[in-house]
């Protein structure tokens, strides 16, 4: 098991809790335009059924604000309003029902407009996420790094951030701290983790396509939590935003902070292999990800190693010649022809499963 979580403040996003050892939260963002309302909520009801817990959309326009109170009506999980400058479209989403705000106090500028913001947020009750970028990083900040990003000036601009809010007696923050480099994302996170104690959004800006993004992702967001750190992810990738929730829980999984769903093992093949595991692991992987349990099924080569190197998982298939073993933490229980196999697994995952 991992290090001990770093205990943060909890922070209600709708229904949800982030923070205090709250268990991580997979949230995404929608890539449709947020003024599409038909786009928009068929896209978040697709999320809702990948398990996304909380969705960002971007509100760049006066007509995606004014979607926001339509989308709201028509979806389950908390809806957060992303907006970059425009302090009325923060105030439209406000009362337009939204659960949170992603807004940076320090680019909206006037202080009667941050006051303002802040005023609806208190009002409507709910936080605010400062969320710093390296792409976005102020000019000001970079001279003082001569004209660099660092993780330094990242949590420089965050800290700014929130020193503006808690000036105005606002408290309900989520923050994030984002790079395109994976060691300065990492870097930056540990130091704002000592800093403050508000709850933590992890993630790797502009991670990719995926293959490339999930690496950097896993890699960037992996060492984060490995060091106690995070409340809330989002993979970000150039893909569809499915594919992000997909990985947002293979990570968790795999730094064994949840244990949800059937995660699918399979041996790398070698010059004993008699099945073929690249198509079998992905086939077995696609009919059961609608299972919410979570069990263990290792898909291996062959049948002299292939039970005892998979013993850890709860159960899996050994293929040998023209037949397939079906084996339960190591100990094979079924022997059937290799056109049965799949069928054979599925039955045995199914029974596990429902228990
Ligand atoms: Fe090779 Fe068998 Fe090990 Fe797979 S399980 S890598 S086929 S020895």
């Amino acid at each position: 098991m991992l290090t001990t979580r770093d205990k943060t403040k909890v922070i209600k996003v709708g229904g949800l809790k982030l923070g205090g050892g709250n268990p991580i939260v997979v949230q995404s963002m929608t890539k449709t335009d947020t003024s599409n309302i038909d786009a928009t909520v068929k896209q978040i009801h697709e999320l809702e059924k990948a398990g996304c817990q909380i969705v960002r959309s971007a509100v760049p326009s006066r007509e995606s604000a004014q979607a926001l109170k339509e989308i709201k009506k028509q979806i389950n999980i908390p809806l957060v309003a992303d907006i970059h400058f425009n302090h009325e479209y923060a105030l439209m989403a406000a009362e337009a029902g939204v659960d949170k705000l992603r807004i940076n106090p320090g680019n909206i500028g006037d202080k009667e407009k941050i006051r303002a913001v802040v005023d609806a947020a208190k009002a409507h009750k709910i936080p605010i996420r400062v969320g710093v970028n390296s792409g976005s990083l102020e000019k000001k900040i970079r001279a003082r790094y001569h004209g660099h990003v660092t993780a330094e000036g990242l949590v420089k601009s965050a800290m700014n951030n929130i020193k503006i809010l808690e000036g105005l007696g606002f408290n309900d923050i989520v923050v994030s701290i984002k790079a395109t480099s994976v060691p300065m994302t990492v870097k930056a996170y540990e130091m704002i983790s000592s800093k403050i104690a508000y709850p933590l959004h992890v993630g790797v800006t502009e991670a990719g396509v995926a293959g490339i993004g999930t690496i950097r992702s896993a890699a960037g967001i992996g060492a984060i939590l490995a060091r106690g750190i995070g409340d809330t992810i989002r993979v970000s990738l150039t893909d569809n935003p499915l594919e992000e929730v997909r990985l947002g829980y293979e990570i968790l999984k795999a730094m064994e902070l949840t244990f949800h769903g059937v995660t699918v093992i399979s041996c790398p093949t070698c010059g004993r292999t008699d099945i073929d595991v690249i198509k079998l692991a992905r086939e077995i992987m696609e009919r059961t990800r609608r299972i919410k349990q979570p069990l263990t099924v290792a898909i291996m080569g062959c049948e002299v190693n292939g039970p005892g190197e998979a013993a850890d998982a709860d159960v899996g298939l050994a293929g040998g010649r023209g037949v397939g073993l079906i084996f339960r933490e190591g100990q094979v229980v079924r022997k059937v022809p290799e056109i049965e196999m799949v069928e054979a697994l599925m039955d045995e995952i199914e029974s596990m499963a429902i228990k």
